[in-house]
């Protein structure tokens, strides 16, 4: 998977702008103060905030019919698509809710769009022909208690109230520090997704093992491979997901190391484990060369870890078959005493002009669109971002077609 940052700067960026929490706090400000709801769209639809007052037992009860759901996803997808060139879009719902959208905007750049609604436009009475033409079996008495429930308003008071609204939402966009870029924007953005996007995929990931494992049954040939590509690639996903989400939330709230009294060969083990299926699906052998004599150093464990998983899946991943991947720790001396840890591979190499970037955000020496290596860019990126934390430095050394070595250096502190 690869996340093209185009992407990431065109549909998250009111994401990345305003404070989530704070976004959050007005939301709840909003309705209790006007008693309608709202919602806070991004540039590509997705739904920064939404408050849903009174209106979701008439719209639970129109999507049971057919013609129902479908009306309401119309109506859903107008809120997130009407053109705003001339300022408000109002959109109707067959179940008689209405809805304003209002760009926001900053600049000559429109980042988002805010939804006031649904309520019920003054002076309608009954229930809508059009929903009883929808949904023809619904029970009148019951719909038209339902819709007494939403917020009645004229043109007059909603106008102001969705002005207000985007008001609100842009000076809390202005006001945001820009310069904190697009890993704060994607961390924002994603931090209340990552349990959405990681927990569907751990069931995936948990299936497929299951499948390959045979716990359900015998696979034959073919349906093996397919199984073991879904379980690579949704590894992979996880993965990626794992390294963006820690990148961009450090990169939104550093935080102080946890240093802690570490047996590092203990770090070397459990990142072996880590990255173990993926190398025997591989073919690919593990190695770890761990100095006995080493003391217990201070170091913040999961950081550190987290390193070692990454060059180590990086050494697998850029293998090939039957190819060696290595960790070597050891005490380095010479200007000072320093932890040596090296990741040694046999794989496919770096070519010199690229090594300088491979450590960039969303860096990737194959860009072409048909790669064959999964990633985002951001293993490497991640592993400096840690590596600097601990005060130390990270280099590589690497021949194209012969493979690469990473070494890492930090300093030595017994713990
Ligand atoms: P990703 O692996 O997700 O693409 P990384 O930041 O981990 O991102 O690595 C950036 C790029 O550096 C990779 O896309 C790859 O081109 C190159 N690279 C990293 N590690 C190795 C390695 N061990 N062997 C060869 N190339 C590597």
């Amino acid at each position: 998977m690869a996340v093209r940052i185009s992407d990431i700067e065109g549909t998250l960026a009111l994401g990345g702008l305003v404070d989530a929490a704070a976004l959050g706090e007005i939301a709840d400000a909003f309705v209790r103060a006007h008693g309608v709801g709202l919602a806070v769209l991004d540039a590509g639809g997705f739904a920064l905030v939404e408050r849903r007052v009174g209106a979701s037992p008439i719209d639970a009860l129109a999507a049971a019919f057919p013609r129902g759901a479908e009306g309401l996803a119309e109506t859903h997808e107008a809120i997130r698509t009407a053109p705003l060139e001339a300022g408000i879009a109002r959109v109707d719902c067959f179940t008689g809710l209405r809805y304003l959208v209002r760009p926001i905007a900053i600049g000559p750049r429109s980042i988002g769009r805010v939804i006031l609604g649904p309520y019920v436009p003054a002076g309608t009475s009954g229930l809508p022909p059009e929903l009883t033409a929808a949904a023809p079996a619904l029970d009148a008495a019951t719909a038209e208690a339902l819709l007494a429930r939403v917020k009645r308003l004229d043109e007059a008071q909603a106008t102001p109230l969705v002005d207000l609204l985007a008001a609100t939402v842009t000076t809390l966009a202005s006001r945001a520090p820009v310069s904190s870029g697009l890993l704060l924007r994607a961390a924002e953005s994603l931090g209340p997704l990552s349990h959405e996007l990681r927990s569907p995929l751990t069931t995936i990931l948990g299936y497929a093992d299951m499948l390959l494992e045979g716990v359900l049954g015998p696979l034959a040939g073919e349906q093996r491979e397919a199984v073991a590509t879904m379980l690579e690639q949704s590894e992979s996903l996880l993965f990626t997901l794992n390294a963006l989400l820690d990148l961009a939330s450090a990169a939104a709230r550093p935080t102080p190391l946890a240093r802690a009294p570490t047996h590092i060969s203990e770090l070397v083990v459990e990142a072996m484990e880590a990255v173990a299926a993926q190398a025997r699906r591989k073919g690919v052998t593990l190695r770890a060369e761990v100095d006995p004599a080493l003391p217990r150093l201070a170091v913040d464990r999961k950081r550190l870890r987290d390193c070692l998983v990454q060059l180590l899946a990086n050494a697998v991943k850029f293998n090939r078959a039957g190819g060696l991947a290595a960790v070597e720790v050891r005490r380095a001396q010479g200007d000072g005493d320093w932890l040596e840890l090296s990741v040694v591979d046999g794989g496919i190499g770096i070519p010199p002009e690229e090594l300088e970037r491979i450590f960039d955000p969303f860096y990737q020496v194959d860009r072409t669109a048909v790669r064959i290596h999964s990633g985002a860019g951001l293993g490497l990126a991640l592993v400096r971002a840690h590596v600097d934390a601990h005060g130390g430095t990270i280099a590589v050394e690497s021949r194209a077609g012969h493979g690469s070595r990473f070494t890492v250096r930090l300093p030595w502190l017994p713990g």
